[in-house]
């Protein structure tokens, strides 16, 4: 079966095809910058081993002209179609075949997550409209954590804020942390629901979870991506009191304050940068901002390994994915160091030899598991539409 896995951003549209039947890549690219002066389309076609590759600028009006690209360059056959949504809400526990009332139920869910899941559905109807009668299927990143326990997901607000608002911890990333928890269960010779992991998906947006027996049982990101450990440009985890007092103290509004806290901050705030590569170049050449912010950023992932090492009881193994997580060798030693206590030791070359193959970081008296896994969440979203059409019910 070939499957389209497609993921639609505000000015975005990536997309990558699958033969699930012989597992590999045929083709795959992004749009970029949909709607503004340049758009950028990049595509990657796949034969015999052999990547071709083409990138044009052209104006990309809106995702619908984006979808009309994609369309004209893949010359296979689409069986049927994933689609990745950011926010299911409670309704979805699992990737759901897409009807009409899935629509409905994805677009109620939109105030959840305003940025994310109106393009998400526009993706949706664009691709009914262009492969009608295909098959197509929703992935939703919220999946994974619907498993976390209520003592976990919820907030100590006032318990109607839940019921009436929806407001509790929905979690983000978890169709990478599934294929991050499933892959290493693999690589370790055992099930997913023999061990138990920490996931760490370290990349721009960061997140991390604890995972018992194959089942999320806490994650860090919250009702928003907002939460958590401070990211890229996002704060991470903050006292709830200092938005009010910015509003008060600052002169800035709502969503000024807003903009700040996703945009402004996290790695960024600290020393005016959000890429790793270019905070330890500077952190090299002395600055002092560049290594603070490093500090911070591995201090806080530590916090949540030992929190989750303590929500867990018992720990296999740990796993770094994404940008940082797979390449970051700084962050990941400071994150780990004076750790033996939990029975976390790693082996320094082991950690800074570079695999883009999964590999294992950890010295040879850890009692914890230390690897490094490449996410894939396209081939997660791809396998988990053959599933649901393979078992309708
Ligand atoms: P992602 O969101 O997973 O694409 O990750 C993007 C982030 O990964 C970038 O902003 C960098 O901070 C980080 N990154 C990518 N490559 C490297 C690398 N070789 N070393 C350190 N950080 C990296």
């Amino acid at each position: 079966m070939n499957v389209l896995v497609i993921n639609t951003g505000s000015s975005s549209l990536k997309y990558q095809l699958f033969d699930m039947d012989n597992q590999a890549v045929l083709a795959g690219g992004v749009v970029e910058r949909i709607g503004e002066s340049q758009g950028v389309l990049t595509h990657k076609k796949f034969s015999q081993g052999k990547e071709i590759k083409t990138k044009e600028t052209l104006v990309i009006q809106n995702h619908g002209e984006a979808m009309l690209l994609v369309a004209g360059l893949i010359t296979q056959k689409i069986d049927a179609i994933g689609h990745r949504v950011v926010q299911g809400g409670e309704d979805f526990k699992e990737a759901t075949r897409i009807n009409e009332d899935v629509k409905n139920a994805i677009q109620a869910n939109n105030p959840l997550a305003p940025l994310h899941n109106p393009p998400n559905l526009i993706g949706i109807q664009l691709a009914e409209d262009l492969f009608p009668g295909k098959p197509q299927v929703a992935v939703f990143d919220t999946n994974f954590h619907q498993t976390i326990p209520e003592k976990a997901y919820l907030y100590a607000l006032p318990y109607e804020y839940y019921t009436d608002y929806k407001i509790r911890k929905y979690g983000f990333h978890g169709t990478s942390h599934k294929y991050i928890a499933n892959k290493t269960a693999e690589l370790m010779g055992k099930e997913p629901e023999e061990v138990n992991l920490i996931t760490l998906h370290l990349g721009n947006g960061c997140s991390i979870c604890a995972i018992k027996k194959g089942k999320c049982q806490d994650t860090s990101m919250g009702m928003t991506p907002l939460a958590g450990v401070m990211m890229g440009t996002r704060t991470g985890d903050l006292d709830p009191a200092i938005f009010g007092y910015l509003m008060d103290n600052t002169g800035m509004g709502q969503r000024e304050i807003d903009q700040v806290l996703n945009k402004k901050s996290g790695l960024k705030g600290i020393c005016g940068l959000n890429d790793l590569r270019d905070i330890h170049e500077q952190a090299a050449r002395g600055d002092k901002l560049a290594g603070l912010a490093v500090e911070m950023f591995a201090y806080q992932i530590k916090k949540f390994i030992g929190a989750y090492a303590a929500v867990l009881g018992h720990v296999d193994g740990l796993v770094f994915t994404a940008g940082v997580g797979e390449n970051d060798e700084i962050v990941r030693a400071k994150a780990l160091a004076d750790m033996s206590v939990f029975g976390i030791e790693i082996d320094q070359d082991k950690n800074e030899a570079r695999s883009s193959a999964p590999h294992t970081i950890h010295g040879a008296n850890s009692r914890i598991q230390v690897w490094v896994v490449p996410t894939n969440e396209e081939l997660q979203i791809a396998t988990e539409t053959c599933q649901v059409l393979e078992n309708p019910n």
